[in-house]
């Protein structure tokens, strides 16, 4: 029974184990609040592989033992990263474009999905400003999305889309801040110029990149003797959700005349808010945008996009056409994508964009930050506690200090997160920020209430009165 036989029968053998899943999820799913957000034994499945296989009915037994032991972000306790608890509908396309296994390659193994993605990906780039003259492509994550970003800037700029960079006198380099994602430096490093070509520019004690920085250093760059030929803003940086001021950066962009682009993976979903899509403020101006609707729309992983505001740009500097199309004028996915065979991730989210509606989303955006008022409001009423920095959107980075804390403050931090997972079950991040550790909140989960926020602090006065 491994595959689906197209002869009309057995309707009902399929339907067994698909519904005896589908009511373990739901199960596990409904029930999630009650049920650890992280794991707090070691993980185990199985011994080996079997040589013959097993029935159905006991792989799904077995699989249960791999649901309870996952992290759980449909739990509103777990808020430490950014990964959000999906949309059901996004789920359900997720396994319609599985069983119907279509390939984004090309329009002839994708026709209605590779249609879906231009035009959803055209409505999307409207949002953040841009106009018809738009392109892009979705990629499984923001560090591709990152990569092929720059791939396009580069080869624009040194128009090195066929000869390469083996004739280059000068070192081409990239600007981006301290707290931009690492994804940057893979991107330089995959592109063969080196992590050494992204200049790190310092950032205000809000973790924003600091313009004038910036402006001193792609002069002396250049003075150097380097070829600047790009900046990356970032729209909700990784540990403090800060974001960078665009609009005053695309003006220094194009006073030099470097490419931008903006990092918004995280950030992105602001603009569907309009009390809040100010932040964003600028981003009409980038050459190019990333933004992944895995994390703040809500859809199941992989799902994100690489925007450029002129296509033309983006076909000139990275589509190889393939010999194995029979349609060489209209562009295949595949062509200008740095990936090749994918699946149609745009299904699940043009279901839940059906659903949800972009007005929808927009809500979701500010309960979101109203969360963070809550949570940040209080963090300043105890005094023992302190921010890292304003929090701009829904994360939140703080930590103990001392006072009362006579230990290391990392130590004691690093033990008020291990407190609060085993006598809360509330799961926050350690990321290690200005050289120290801090609690990161990343407030997605639209279940999150005054209620548990207020639980959560209960258990950090607790463990602060034992210290
Ligand atoms: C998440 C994130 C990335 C990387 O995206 P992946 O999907 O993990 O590859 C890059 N930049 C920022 C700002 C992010 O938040």
């Amino acid at each position: 029974m491994a595959f689906i036989n197209p002869n009309g029968n057995d309707f009902d053998q399929y339907r067994k184990l698909v519904d005896s899943v589908t009511e373990s999820m739901l199960e596990h799913l409904t029930d999630a609040y009650n049920k650890r957000t992280v794991p707090i034994h070691e993980v185990s499945f199985m011994e080996s592989l079997p040589r013959i296989g097993i029935p159905s009915a006991q792989i799904v037994e077995g699989l249960q033992r791999v649901i309870e032991q996952s992290i759980n972000v449909a739990n509103p306790k777990y808020m430490g990263h950014m990964d959000s608890v999906p949309t059901l509908i996004s789920c359900a396309g997720e396994f319609v474009s599985s069983l119907l296994n279509n390939n984004m390659l090309s329009i002839e193994m994708s026709p209605i999905f590779s249609k879906m993605e231009t035009q959803v990906i055209k409505e999307i780039a409207s949002f953040f400003g841009y106009d018809e003259s738009s392109g892009g492509v979705m990629l499984s994550g923001g560090s591709l999305a990152n990569l092929e970003a720059l791939a396009v800037a580069r080869n624009h700029a040194f128009s090195s889309l066929h000869k390469g960079l083996h004739s280059l006198e000068k070192q081409p380099v990239i600007f981006t801040s301290e707290a931009a994602h690492t994804s940057i430096q893979k991107a330089a490093m995959l592109l063969g110029l080196g992590t050494d070509a992204v200049i790190p520019i310092s950032v205000n004690e809000d973790s924003q990149m600091d313009v004038k920085d910036l402006d001193q250093r792609i002069r002396s760059a250049s003075k150097e003797g380097k070829a600047p030929f790009a900046i990356v803003a970032t729209a909700g940086t990784t540990v403090t959700g800060s974001v960078d001021p665009i609009l005053q950066i695309s003006e220094i962009a194009r006073r030099h005349n470097l490419w931008l682009h903006v990092d918004a993976a995280y950030g992105g979903a602001l603009i569907f808010s309009n009390k809040h899509k100010n932040l964003l403020n600028g981003i009409e101006n980038a050459n190019s945008i990333t933004f992944n609707p895995q994390k703040w729309m809500y859809i199941a992983k992989t799902c994100a996009m690489v925007l450029f505001k002129n296509g033309e740009i983006l076909e000139q500097n990275f589509r190889i056409t393939a010999p194995y199309m029979n349609d060489t004028v209209t562009t295949n996915i595949g062509e200008i994508s740095v990936q090749g065979t994918r699946h149609a991730e745009i299904l699940k989210l043009w279901l839940s964009l059906q659903q949800i509606g972009t007005a929808g989303y927009g809500q979701l955006i500010d309960h979101g930050l109203k969360m963070m008022e809550l949570y940040r409001d209080e963090i300043k009423r105890r005094p023992y506690l302190q921010l890292s920095s304003k929090p701009q959107t829904n994360i939140i980075c703080f930590r103990g200090i001392s006072g009362g804390v006579p230990e290391s403050l990392d130590n004691w931090n690093y033990r008020l997160q291990q407190h609060l997972i085993q006598e809360g079950n509330i799961f926050l991040s350690l990321p290690t920020y200005r050289g120290n550790r801090w609690l990161r909140a990343v407030l997605l989960n639209p279940f999150l209430n005054e209620d548990i926020i207020l639980e959560v602090f209960d258990h950090i006065d607790n463990f602060y009165k034992r210290t």
